[in-house]
């Protein structure tokens, strides 16, 4: 089954981590790939989990992925560099972006082009920080997809299904003030549903 919509469009893959966005966005690029389209995937240059050049999911899938450091980055690589004529320049059936949250407002611009352009646009990222707070451009992004997957986890405290990231630090639950990106700390995450998801205040 290939994409229901006509003409470009908006998909979003949301949820917390461990949800399985990235797979699900592997699983996408893949049947475009093998249905001989052509895709282009862009991931932030700060997430360099397991590897610069490819996205990976938790479970060890991957496509090869441009790690870009913000949205015009990823415009100058689908313009072939030379944006003198874009309008001329021959654009990807598919573009994914993976980790979607880390991007800046930029990314909204570019996905609403390429839309425009007739291009599939697949974005998958956190819907929620680890405090439960709508996360960056993703607000922006939901609102003007045509389509939306939530994807859950499994809360390790319940087993019920998990809509939330909980952020330990030293093995505790992390404070609201807590920056967003701590470095050299000792913190980790899990997927928990809304009961036991803690931020302490
Ligand atoms: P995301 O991109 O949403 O962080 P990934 O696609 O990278 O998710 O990883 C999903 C994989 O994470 C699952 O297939 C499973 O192997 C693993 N996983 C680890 N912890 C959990 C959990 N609590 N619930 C569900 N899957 C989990």
């Amino acid at each position: 089954l290939q994409s229901p919509y006509h003409g470009g469009h908006l998909e979003v893959i949301v949820g917390p981590m461990f949800s399985g966005k990235s797979e699900e966005l592997i699983r996408r690029v893949t049947r475009a790939l093998i249905a001989r389209q052509r895709v282009a995937v862009f991931k932030p240059a700060i997430d360099d989990r397991y590897h610069a050049t490819e996205v990976a999911s938790h479970n060890g899938r991957r496509v090869e992925a441009h790690a870009v450091r913000h949205a015009q980055e990823a415009r100058a690589i689908l313009h072939g560099e030379t944006p003198l004529l874009p309008s001329e320049v021959a654009l990807p059936d598919m573009v994914a972006f993976d980790e979607a949250q880390f991007f800046d407002e930029g990314l909204v611009d570019l996905a609403l082009e390429l839309a425009e352009r007739g291009v599939r646009v697949v974005l998958a990222g956190l819907d929620l920080d680890f405090r439960g707070e709508p996360f960056g451009v993703m607000p922006q992004l939901l609102a003007r997809a045509e389509s939306v997957e939530k994807l859950t986890a499994i809360c390790l405290c319940c087993g019920a299904p998990a809509t939330r990231t909980q952020r330990l630090i030293g093995g505790e639950p992390a404070h609201y003030f807590d920056p967003v990106v701590l470095v050299g700390a000792s913190e980790s995450y899990e997927a928990r549903c809304r009961v036991h998801h803690v931020v302490r205040r």
